[in-house]
């Protein structure tokens, strides 16, 4: 197995989990670029988006529902973004799909729009 991803939801490699379950992990990013920067990550491996079909979409639905509950234990809920990077032409490089939520910037610091 030599998906990172992989390797990081089953425990043989390590990781910041802040949740798990038996169909997704939380964990932090390794290089976050913001103050609260999370990686919601399904066990079942999916090469990117485009490989999520009707069968497999409600993976996507526990996602969101995650997301949201993260942020509001990160006390975050009031300023966070999702991005899923789908394609190397987006910048993705992890090709086992995975949602990004990024917040923690409090209510002054505004981000730029990216
Ligand atoms: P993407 O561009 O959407 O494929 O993003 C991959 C993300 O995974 C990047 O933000 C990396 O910093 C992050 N990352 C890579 N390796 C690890 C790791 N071992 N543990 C946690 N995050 C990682
Ligand atoms: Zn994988």
């Amino acid at each position: 197995m030599t998906c990172i991803f992989c390797q990081i939801v089953s425990h043989q490699l390590p990781a910041e989990f802040l949740f798990e379950d038996e169909d997704l992990a939380v964990f932090k990013d390794i290089n976050p670029s913001a103050p609260i920067h999370l990686l919601i990550v399904p066990k079942k491996h999916f090469d990117s988006l485009n490989a999520l079909d009707e069968k497999n979409g409600n993976i996507m639905t526990k996602m969101w529902m995650t997301a949201k509950k993260i942020a509001e234990q990160q006390n975050t809920q009031n300023g966070y973004r999702i991005l899923i990077n789908t394609g190397r032409e987006a910048g993705q490089v992890i090709f086992h799909m995975h949602m990004h939520l990024m917040g923690g910037w409090g209510s002054r610091a505004k981000p730029g729009k990216r």
